[in-house]
């Protein structure tokens, strides 16, 4: 058996590749974003641009548009706050990690959900967040991606998961622990 060493993430990146996945769920092809909302380095809410749940997606029935803009979704910093709401879990004081800048009524729900600091994958479109998020004491951050972990999860997907079907076999003890012994 390869026993390779794990290369283990920083916070920001483990957080920063949770958004990159969450965003491939989108169901609007204008944008495919993901989010995740953290606070003391637990998951909160995530979210992607997608419909509420049980109304029609764009990929299905196009897009709904008004000024431009698509209104069909709600957008993946949404989702977030709404997902801790749903579920009764305070957001004060917690870090939106999400791939693109959010638009400016996604910066205001965050601010007012008690967002303290905002980390982005790329900056989409409005600049104006930068002041915005000055004035409310929102710290603004783009990422910076660590090649190296961002390798190693290429890597890791070519491989494990052809090695973990032919390992695993229905009733093996060895799958409980490995589900189990999840750590944080
Ligand atoms: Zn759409
Ligand atoms: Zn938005």
């Amino acid at each position: 058996m390869d026993n390779k060493k794990a290369y283990r993430p920083k916070w920001d990146h483990y957080f920063m590749t949770m958004a990159m996945m969450i965003a491939q769920r989108s169901t609007c092809d204008r944008l495919l974003a993901g989010s995740v909302l953290v606070r003391d380095k637990r998951v909160i809410g995530t979210g992607y641009n997608g419909s509420p749940s049980g109304l029609d997606h764009c990929d299905d029935v196009g897009h709904l548009m008004h000024e431009g803009h698509c209104i069909r979704t709600l957008h993946s910093e949404e989702n977030t706050v709404i997902q801790a709401a749903k579920l009764g879990i305070i957001t004060e004081g917690s870090t939106l990690y999400t791939t693109y800048s959010p638009c400016y009524h996604c910066l205001k729900k965050m601010i007012a959900a008690g967002v303290k600091r905002i980390v982005v994958g790329q900056i989409y479109r409005d600049t104006r967040i930068f002041e915005t998020c000055m004035k409310a004491g929102v710290q603004l951050e783009i990422h910076q991606p660590d090649t190296k972990w961002l390798d190693h999860l290429t890597e890791l997907y070519q491989t494990a998961p052809r090695e973990k079907l032919g390992d695993i076999k229905p009733g093996d003890a060895h799958v409980e622990d490995r589900t189990s012994s999840q750590t944080f």
